[in-house]
This record gives structure tokens, C-alpha cells and sequence, in this order.
């Protein structure tokens, strides 16, 4: 393991967005091409929101993308435990440390004293943030009862400016009299974000943090506090956000933001990375990926200063591609179980669905459509209504019943020799394939479109083929005449 230990430190919501995704891909890239510790944190101070099931869902999520951890829940390590709510003896440590170098001091002011101090600064009319100056900041002695409520907050340095190289953005300045005395621990010894984050990082040997470029403000206070600790400061990489077409932040109710909705969708984790990869990464003009180019191209040097937006139907080629890449035995193992989401139970080394792959594989996007393009081999036919009305119409019946008859001579039953009689029979009678290809299509399939014809008849196999070209005669006959 070389020195790089890099973390992803998401706060459950209840699922993961796509952006946190991003974020713990490229840290996850990062560690992988540097042989280094890829740590999983969950921050669960928010304790209403952090429940086991959201916290569940990020660990699946991760688990389906195959971004997997060296060190976290489930997993273990040597700087555990990897939740936040379990690190409050720890927190505690360091906030009596800081207490002890004069770093932070115990602040006793109320909810009434903030709250007025706060009103005091709108109505001066000045135009700086409110920043509360607590009184307790420079008072050197406690209150008559020192258990009293109160919190523990950082004595921020006034002066001077907090810099760093950032990574993505460059050099970042910030000037220390535009930060406030932020709390460090709450009176239920809860660490609000910036403590816990720095304590862990700290503790976790967290080398490069890398997040999202709307924890910017966070990183001159973390700074400081690093240095109040007289501890080495890590790197920072901060990505631009990823956005909506519309240049909005991505919620909802632009896409699917969740990330187990694109399993859902009959998507490839590997797709998942290659896009969400190029979205603020780039490697020249090349578009698709595999994970192990990724890992062995991606660098910090190259993700852009500017935001990417979320493109689904960009999402959805880089999808197909992935999909085209997959051997047919990958691609039967990933459709079964959509066919069994509609109750369709094949196994996966089925031989008539290894057979049907190759012909739907060029067209297909997502494991949903192959599922759906395949599933008349496997369950009785379901007529599109347009195809039935138009193609199992009193017209078509004989030629149906007569194909029947044709076909049912044949051997073998495969795709050639089907073909050669069906061309035979057509010019014996002087018929056009026009005629007879269509309802047969819709009598075998359901459908208007399909694989070819033959090639459909022969992975069905004779009898199934017989008998749905019999059954589309007797439909048809019975049809009501119409005139189109
Ligand atoms: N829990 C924070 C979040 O989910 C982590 C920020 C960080 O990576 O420092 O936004």
C-alpha cells in the first residue's frame, strides 16, 4: 500500500445521488491507480435522515458499482470505527485538547443571547454575513455552574489569510477575519461537520480530500483547525458540482438521481462509472471506458474547473456501448433477472436465450429492452394491438395457415433450409413476402418489429412456431374485415 489514503465520507439521505457517486469515484479511482487505502465514513451526525436502512442503501449502491472499500463499515481497519456516531469519545478528546492549547474555549451563550446578537446586526445595516462573536471568547472565567449547557467553539485566528493548492481549482485564498468561532461540539457532544470531519480525516491518515466544490467554504475553517492541532494538512481536490441540463443543481426532478434507479433501468455499474467518469474528467476526445482504463488514466490534473451537465441521453449510448462490449453469456446473466421481474424464469445458461442474444445485442440499450426484446421466446405472445389489427387481419389468414403447412415439412428446423422453402413456396404461387412476413411476424412475435423472421422461427422451434402461426391464422379469420 503506498502512501495515498483517500475516503469517501457521504451523509445517508435515504439514497446516493449520483454526484456523491462521482465524487467517491474519482477518490476511488485515485486510490486504486496509486496501490493506496480507499476508506468508506459514514457521516451520520444528522441522526433524524442517518438511519440503518439509508445507510444500507449507500453501501449497496457502492457494493453494485463495484467501488469497494479497504477500510469502513462491514470491512473494518486499523482507524475505525468508520461512523461518525460512534467517534464521540474521540471528538471529545480533541476538543478538550484544543480547549487545553487555548485553541477553543467553552461558550455558554444562549439560544435569546445569539438570537438577539443576530438582530442587533440586521438592523445596523451593515452588508457583511452575521458572524456571532461569542463573550465568552476572551472571558477567562467559567460560569458559576460550568456544566452549565453549552457548546465548544474553535477561537478562529482573526488575522491573516488560510491558502491551499487545491487540486482541481488551484490556489485558493481566504481571509481569516471573514471566518467565525464555529462550533466544535454541540451540548450533546454531537461534532458539527467541520470538527468531525477534521478529526477523522486526521485520525483516519486521510492524505487528499476530495468532495464536491460546495464544501469550498469548509476548507479554510478545516485548515485551521488542522494547524490549531499542529497536524499536517492533507490535500484538497474540489469538483465542480454536476448539474442539470438547465444548468440547475441536479435534483430528482431533472433525472433519475439515485443511483440504484440505474440498476433498476436494466444499467451496467461499469456504464454508471464510464459516464459519471467523463462527466468533469476528460482524456482526450475518448468517451467510453473500462474501469481499467479508467484507473489507469485518470488523474486530478484533468478534471475540469467547470460544472458538467447531466446529459441522459449521452448516459444511455455510453450504456449500449458498455452492453455491445459484454460476452452473450454476461448479457443472459444480466437480463434474467428482468425477464423474472415479469415473471419470466429462465436460467441463465438457458440455451434459447444464449441463442436469441446475438440478434438482439446490436440494438438494444439497457438489460430492460433486451429482457423485453426477448421474452416472446419465453412466454405466450402479447400482441401489440396496432400489429394485430393491421397484420391478423381475415386477408392474411390463409397465407398464414399455408406457411404453416410449408414449414411444417421442413428439415431441419433452422434458419436456412426455412428460408429456402418459404422462397420456394412464395414463387410457386406467385405470392410477394410482403404478404405473408409481416402477420407471421406479429403472429410469432406479437410485434412489427423482430430479429428476422427465420432466425426467430428457429429459435423458437418447430412446434412453437407452428402453433402461433396456427393460432394467428384462426385470430386472423376471425378478425372483422376493415379496409387498411
Ligand atoms: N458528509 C459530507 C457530505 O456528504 C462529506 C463532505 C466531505 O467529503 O468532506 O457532503
Amino acid at each position: 500500500m503506498s502512501e495515498v489514503r483517500v475516503r469517501f465520507a457521504p451523509s445517508p439521505t435515504g439514497y446516493l445521488h449520483i454526484g456523491g457517486v462521482r465524487t467517491a469515484l474519482y477518490s476511488w479511482l485515485w486510490a486504486r491507480r496509486n496501490q493506496g487505502t480507499f476508506i468508506m465514513r459514514i457521516e451520520d451526525t444528522d441522526r433524524q435522515r442517518s438511519t440503518d436502512e439509508s445507510i444500507q442503501v449507500v453501501l449497496e449502491s457502492m457494493r453494485w458499482l463495484g467501488l469497494d472499500w479497504d477500510e469502513g463499515p462491514e470491512v473494518g481497519g486499523d482507524h475505525g470505527p468508520y461512523v461518525q456516531s460512534e467517534r464521540l469519545d474521540i471528538y471529545a478528546a480533541y476538543a478538550e485538547k484544543l480547549i487545553e492549547s487555548g485553541h477553543a474555549y467553552r461558550c455558554y451563550a444562549t439560544k435569546e443571547e445569539i438570537a438577539a446578537a443576530r438582530e442587533a446586526h440586521q438592523k445596523s445595516g451593515t452588508k457583511d454575513g452575521f458572524r456571532f462573536q461569542s463573550p465568552w471568547r476572551d472571558r477567562p472565567e467559567p460560569p458559576a455552574d460550568p456544566n452549565a449547557r453549552h457548546v465548544i467553539r474553535f477561537r478562529a485566528p482573526h488575522e491573516g489569510v488560510t491558502s491551499w493548492v487545491d487540486e482541481v481549482k488551484g490556489k485558493i485564498e481566504i481571509l481569516n477575519s471573514t471566518l467565525q468561532d464555529s462550533i466544535l461540539l454541540r451540548p450533546d457532544g454531537m461534532p458539527l461537520y467541520n470538527f468531525g470531519c477534521v478529526v477523522d480525516d486526521l485520525t483516519m491518515e486521510v492524505t487528499l480530500v476530495a468532495r464536491g466544490d460546495d464544501h469550498m467554504i469548509n476548507t479554510a475553517p478545516q485548515i485551521q483547525l488542522y494547524e490549531a492541532l499542529g497536524a499536517a494538512v492533507p490535500k484538497f481536490a474540489h469538483m465542480p458540482m454536476v448539474l442539470a441540463p438547465n444548468g440547475e443543481k441536479l435534483s430528482k426532478r431533472h433525472a433519475a438521481v439515485g443511483v440504484l434507479e440505474y440498476r433498476d433501468m436494466g444499467y451496467l455499474p461499469d456504464a454508471v462509472i464510464n459516464y459519471l467518469a467523463r462527466l468533469g474528467w476528460s482524456h482526450g476526445d475518448q468517451e467510453i471506458f473500462t474501469r481499467q482504463e479508467l484507473i489507469e488514466k485518470f488523474s486530478w490534473d484533468r478534471v475540469g474547473t467547470t460544472a458538467g451537465r447531466y446529459d441522459a441521453k449521452k448516459f444511455l449510448h455510453v450504456q449500449a456501448e458498455h452492453l455491445r462490449m459484454l460476452s452473450d453469456e454476461d448479457i443472459a446473466r444480466g437480463t434474467v433477472p428482468f425477464l423474472a421481474r415479469n415473471d419470466i424464469d429462465v436460467a441463465v445458461d438457458d440455451p434459447v436465450l444464449l441463442k436469441t442474444i446475438p440478434y438482439v445485442k446490436p440494438r438494444a440499450e439497457t438489460f430492460i429492452e433486451v429482457a423485453e426484446a426477448v421474452d416472446y421466446f419465453f412466454r405466450n405472445v402479447e400482441f401489440d394491438a396496432k400489429g394485430k389489427r393491421k397484420f391478423l387481419a381475415p386477408a392474411y389468414a390463409n397465407n398464414l395457415r399455408r406457411l404453416a403447412d410449408v414449414l411444417e415439412a421442413v428439415e431441419p428446423f433452422a434458419k436456412e433450409p426455412l428460408e429456402h422453402a418459404v422462397k420456394a413456396w412464395l414463387e410457386e404461387n406467385e405470392l410477394s413476402m410482403k404478404l405473408v412476413a409481416q402477420p407471421a411476424r406479429v403472429a410469432l412475435t406479437g410485434r412489427t418489429k423482430s430479429p428476422g423472421l427465420f432466425e426467430v422461427m428457429e429459435v423458437l422451434g418447430k412446434e412453437k412456431t407452428l402453433t402461433r402461426l396456427r393460432t394467428g391464422a384462426e385470430i386472423a379469420a376471425a378478425a372483422p374485415m376493415h379496409s387498411d
